[in-house]
């Protein structure tokens, strides 16, 4: 049996009373764009509590995939269509428990049935019982009414009847853009992509800046950075790069400041030229993949100093993450391979054996003195290329 549709369950949504139809509005957007290059013959239905993709023949697996990867849906539901009558929703959810037999295996077993067109003659108790029967007559599986590992499911709506078998979580939390525009500190590493997915999931739309200092640090990081910005632009079908050159500001700093508050000077350059670039395209915060402790730039009075010095607030969603936390993120987000792929990023250029673990702003501040910092970032911000990434 080839399956019909999709059930697109919401995550949050619901709990957001009066945002509720923006929220929905945004998320059937981003589903119709998604849908439209990978199965041009599926269609989007919006209906009161939930949406619907009507595969109208495509394979299930692309269109399975991006709603369980679009942050706003909760549970993604592979239905298949049946007629009203009883005899026909019987045999079809005979066929799927079948379906999903092999060997000797003996799952736990349930009905879940949901009459929500209170015209139809079964009420969904006397439904899970004649599935249940029908099923079992033919099956010898163990009864699970609480935690079965095979599950049936069967609707009756006033707008069609569904079963299925196959119930799926998706990643949940808030629609892309909802929560309005962030830029993402996007460097090569394993943290930052992780962090961006999860300001996405969270309802924010991502632009991207990356730190580029040619010709210290090879092209394979940009095209990294490239690549880990590509999967995050799934979730809202393409995502601005903004790449800045960084090298002239390295070289200033190596030769003018002492060594070891080289990251330290790294770091706010970083932010004051994102919190400018965020200005110019109109994000309302900044983010960064920083946490807590991991590394000696990223001490309590490491993270102060490059605090507030912008507009706007920096997000920092990984700061309390353990280091094995964000890898499993970043395995099932996907950008694990990449960010392990060995190419030096511009944090380790010029940096002596021992940072500085506890800056000090007097003495930070008395080192940037020594620099003519305003021209330094107005000349990269000048310089900054943009580039437009899209899911591949
Ligand atoms: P990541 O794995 O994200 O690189 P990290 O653990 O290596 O993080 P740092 O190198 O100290 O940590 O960087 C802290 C944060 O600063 C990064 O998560 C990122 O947001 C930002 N950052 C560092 N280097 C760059 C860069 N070259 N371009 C853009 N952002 C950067
Ligand atoms: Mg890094």
């Amino acid at each position: 049996m080839t399956p019909s549709t999709l059930i697109l369950r919401f995550g949050e949504l619901w709990l957001k009373g009066g945002n509720r139809r923006d929220f929905i509005a945004a998320l059937a957007r981003r589903l119709r764009a998604g849908l439209r290059p990978i199965a041009p013959q599926a269609s989007l239905v919006v209906r009161h509590d939930r949406m619907e993709i009507e595969l109208g023949g495509a394979e299930v697996a692309a269109p399975l995939a991006l709603a369980r990867s679009t942050p706003g849906l909760a549970r993604v539901v592979v239905a298949h269509r049946v007629e009203r009558d009883l005899e026909a929703i019987t045999s079809a959810g005979v066929a799927l428990v079948a379906a999903q037999l092999h060997g000797a295996a003996r799952p736990s077993f349930r009905v879940a049935s949901r009459r929500s067109d209170k015209s139809y003659s079964h009420t969904s108790p006397e439904l899970n019982r004649h599935l249940a029967e029908a099923v079992l007559g033919v099956y010898d599986l163990p009864v699970d009414l609480r935690r079965a590992e095979l599950t049936l499911g069967c609707e009756i709506a006033t707008h069609g009847c569904f079963v299925w078998v196959e119930d799926h979580a998706a990643v949940g939390g808030l629609p892309v853009g909802t929560a309005g525009k962030v830029m993402l500190l996007l460097s090569g590493g394993i943290d930052s992509p992780v962090a961006g997915h999860l300001a996405q999931r969270r309802g924010c739309e991502l632009e991207a800046i990356y730190f580029h200092s040619p010709p210290f640090v090879p092209e394979e990081t940009r095209q990294k950075v490239s690549d880990l910005g590509s999967i995050l632009s799934v979730p809202q079908g393409k995502l601005i790069l903004h790449s800045v050159h960084f090298t002239a500001i390295q070289k200033a700093i190596r030769d003018h400041c002492d060594s070891q508050h080289t990251v330290l000077l790294y770091r706010r350059f970083m932010v004051r030229i994102a919190d400018k670039i965020a200005t110019q395209r109109r994000c309302q915060a900044l983010v960064t993949g920083e946490n807590l402790g991991q590394v000696a730039s990223q001490t309590i009075e490491n993270i102060n100093l490059v605090d507030r010095l912008g507009e706007r607030l920096i997000l920092r969603p990984l700061l309390t993450y353990d280091k094995s936390q964000v890898i499993e993120l970043a395995r099932a987000l996907g950008t694990y391979a990449i960010s392990i792929r060995p190419f030096d990023d511009c944090c380790t250029l010029f940096v002596p054996k021992n940072p500085t673990t506890r800056g000090r702003l007097r003495v930070i501040e008395a080192q940037e003195r020594r620099l003519d910092g305003d021209a330094l970032v107005a000349e990269a911000v000048a310089q900054t290329e943009r580039i437009e990434l899209q899911p591949r």
